[in-house]
């Protein structure tokens, strides 16, 4: 009779969210860990089980999360050999940060920093400068890369202290400030395949006593995006990516080690007004909102001065248990952008923050019809967009 009570989910508090693990077990902690290994100074192993190599190579693969990984051992064949298990694997899941999205994400990687710190805290966040809204991932409008994100990347560290360091991804991303801010050091190498990168990778991680290289493939999520996870396309695209993991694996040079991770994992969501909330249609959610940043399952709500508390309200009455809402200094305290919030970025985070607990979305139909129309979508806090492989290959 009373059975379900112990079903019953944990009360909804903005505390029961569970946070990424800065510091101990998130996707900042590995480049600096990783240098560590090849005597970067100033440099904290905080994944510290990790065994230092003398060259480094992190894949990074777009929207592979750890739960999508170990549900399709058929189509990743190669990378379910590398996970925990009797076989010897040491593969586990560490977590992305907040918001789960490739911007965040891959300053993250980089600067091996959370977000509170290197200030892309989200797909789209207002420029407290401007009052705009700002496109992290585009760079729209255009901002001055230095002065949004003014840390060294761990790149530029490792490079400095005399490691060769390198880059391969896809030409069009040489110049891009996101690149800029996040990746620079060393030196940048475009190449339009996968096989390409894969050799190229090897390749540099050969050319210096101590490397470092990173390399990135894409379209996991762009799949998932357009058809969802577990759809064909999406598959395939795991099938072969699963094929270039063990190329880059088979041609790793001695005393070498592959890191293979993501920025995110993915979720699908429904078509239909329960799964769906349109923020362009909803007077409620509308109303004494200024701006509308982040994405759906990741919202920055920035009220017009003085309803900041009324959107608060609002946002919690509408969405019920479906979203953790928090205004911005809750969720501040409660360390989902990491431990500290540099000044700088403090006003870039909603008056409201909103992240996803059930397969939900808030769209805007008119504001991004292309958003809102994808059906995998990633941002929030819940495992299946959280938690990333860390996978390890070593020569
Ligand atoms: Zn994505």
């Amino acid at each position: 009779m009373s059975q379900h009570v112990w079903d019953d989910p944990e009360p909804l508090t903005v505390e029961s969210a569970p946070v990424p693990e800065y510091g101990s077990g998130s996707l900042a902690d590995l480049l600096p860990t990783l240098a560590v290994g090849m005597d970067v100074p100033d440099m904290t192993a905080s994944l510290g089980e990790l065994s230092p190599a003398d060259r480094n190579c992190v894949f990074l693969i777009d929207g592979l999360g750890w739960e999508q990984l170990k549900a399709h051992p058929d189509e990743a064949p190669f990378m379910t050999s590398l996970l925990g298990s009797s076989r010897g694997g040491t593969g586990r899941p560490i977590t992305a940060g907040y918001p789960a999205t490739t911007a965040t994400s891959l300053a993250s990687v980089g600067t091996g920093l959370p977000p509170g710190a290197h200030g892309l805290p989200g797909y789209t966040v207002r420029n407290p400068e401007t009052g705009e809204l700002m496109n992290q991932l585009r760079w729209i409008p255009w901002t001055k890369p230095g002065t949004w994100q003014p840390y060294p990347t761990v790149f530029q560290l490792a490079d400095a202290a005399g490691v060769h360091t390198a880059q391969v991804s896809a030409p069009h991303f040489q110049n891009t400030p996101l690149t800029k801010i996040a990746l620079s050091g060393g030196t940048f190498h475009g190449r339009l395949t996968g096989e390409d990168r894969m050799d190229m990778a090897a390749e540099q991680l050969a050319a210096g006593d101590r490397s470092l290289v990173y390399t990135y493939y894409a379209e996991v999520d762009g799949k998932g995006h357009r058809f969802g996870v577990d759809s064909d396309p999406w598959r395939g695209q795991l099938m072969y990516v699963d094929r270039l993991v063990q190329r880059l694996a088979e041609q790793l040079p001695p005393r070498a080690a592959l890191y293979v991770t993501a920025d995110h994992g993915m979720i699908d969501v429904p078509f239909d007004e329960q799964h769906r909330i349109d923020f362009d249609e909803d007077w409620e959610l509308r109303a004494g909102v200024a701006l509308l940043g982040g994405e759906g399952r990741a919202r920055h709500v920035y009220a017009v001065p003085g309803a900041e508390s009324d959107v608060l309200t609002c946002w919690r009455e509408v969405l019920g248990e479906q979203f953790w809402v928090a205004s911005r200094d809750e969720a501040i305290a409660a360390g989902w952008f990491g431990p500290h919030i540099d000044e700088r970025v403090y006003a870039r985070i909603g008056d409201v923050v909103a992240a996803a607990r059930d397969d939900v979305l808030i769209t805007a139909s008119e504001r991004e019809p292309k958003e809102s129309l994808m059906v995998g979508n990633h941002g929030s806090m819940t495992s299946a967009e959280q938690h990333i492989p860390l996978l390890e290959v070593r020569s």
